[in-house]
């Protein structure tokens, strides 16, 4: 059982299908002037149409990238620097480690809420913030962050990894930057987006690809898988379903949710009193249920959570709790069968 869909999901089928098509066609350099190279052009030109009018925006502001990673990187080099940057604890390692060491950078601590934003504004040119958490898959106010920004313009990058391709998504005015990866939601690995409507210089410098925005000759077939995964059906209400059903089956246990207001649909982070959490998720693991402790960046260390420290979560509280997240592919069967196991599991580590 796989419930681990935050740090990477199964390849849909429909996605694999047009993958292995676009591999298929032979030489596919879309900067090439002879046939090929034009017919390659045209698909290319095709699977950024789709994902600019999945989001509204013009097709010349969708740039794609090997990943999240990269695209962040891009717009923080490219828009901060020198300037005073708000952003948040809670962000990921890709927003948090470029941020690191630069003297203009204000850190929130603990969950994100325009109250505690107010006394910042004043003084920030950028804010980065992500559009839902991947630990706790609590969800940002972003209509009202990008209200705010647009009122005062200020530029907002907004890191959508956790939330695009689970949940319909708004790119409201104020957003000035929207980055996601397609490996999150069924498409393909080392392939991701950033959708900027500000000049930027690009980060990867070489060729004209992308309008000059990002060098390097184009991975046709990801950036094909990218955009039919974006345009699947996303399931959301039946994963959210599916999720709750999770946490209710396991109510006997005593847990509780970690993060608060409205979540992902398909994120659950729960404390179990009374058990190590890297101890558990082994013997799930053992057992043949995959989870995690956190990120999948920070989860090959035995390091403690630190989103939920910044929470505000006792540190017995971060080391005992897991994330369980879902896909358009768990069934109710697996929800079932995972809870038994949790269950089991945890009332014998907790003996
Ligand atoms: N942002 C968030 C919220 C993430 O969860 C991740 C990956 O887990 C990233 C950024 C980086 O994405 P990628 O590793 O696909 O570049």
């Amino acid at each position: 059982m796989y419930f681990d869909n935050n740090a990477t999901t199964a390849l849909a089928p429909e996605v694999l299908a047009v993958m292995l098509e676009e591999l298929q066609k032979g030489p596919s350099n879309a900067s090439s002037i002879h046939s090929y190279g034009q017919s390659a052009r045209g698909r290319l030109a095709a699977a950024r149409h789709t994902v600019a009018s999945y989001f509204g925006v013009a097709p010349k502001e969708v740039i794609f990238t090997s990943g999240a990673t990269e695209a962040l990187n891009h717009v923080i080099k490219g828009l901060g620097n020198g300037k005073r940057i708000l952003s948040s604890e809670l962000e990921h390692a890709a927003v948090l480690t470029p941020l690191h060491n630069r003297p203009l950078v204000t850190l929130l601590k603990g969950a994100v809420t325009l109250e505690k934003m107010a006394d910042h504004l004043p003084h920030s040119d950028l804010l980065i913030f992500m559009a839902a958490n991947n630990e706790t898959g609590v969800k940002t106010d972003l209509a009202a962050l990008a209200d705010v920004a647009y009122q005062r313009g200020i530029p907002l990058i907004v890191d959508g990894v956790a939330l695009i391709g689970k949940e319909p998504f708004t790119f409201h005015r104020g957003i000035t930057a929207l980055v996601f990866s397609a490996h999150k939601f069924h498409g393909p690995l080392g392939a991701g987006c950033l959708i900027l409507n500000k000049n930027c210089p690009p980060f990867i410098e070489g060729g004209p690809q992308e309008n000059r925005r990002r060098a390097g000759t184009e991975n046709l077939p990801a950036i094909c898988g990218l955009a039919k995964a974006l345009t699947l059906d996303k399931k959301t209400e039946q994963i959210g379903q599916r999720r709750d059903y999770f946490e209710e089956l396991l109510q006997e246990l005593d847990i509780e949710v970690n993060g608060e207001g409205e979540r992902l649909c398909n994120t659950s982070n729960l404390y179990f009193p009374g058990v190590e959490g890297e101890e558990l998720m082994i013997h799930l693991d053992q057992v043949g249920l995959c989870c995690s402790h956190g990120s999948a960046c920070s989860s090959g260390t035995l390091a403690i959570s630190r989103v939920l420290l910044s929470l505000g979560y006792p540190r017995e509280r971060a080391k005992s709790s897991l994330r369980f997240s879902f896909s358009r592919f768990t069934t109710p069967e697996e929800i079932e069968r995972g809870a038994d196991l949790i269950k089991e599991t945890v009332k014998k580590l907790r003996r």
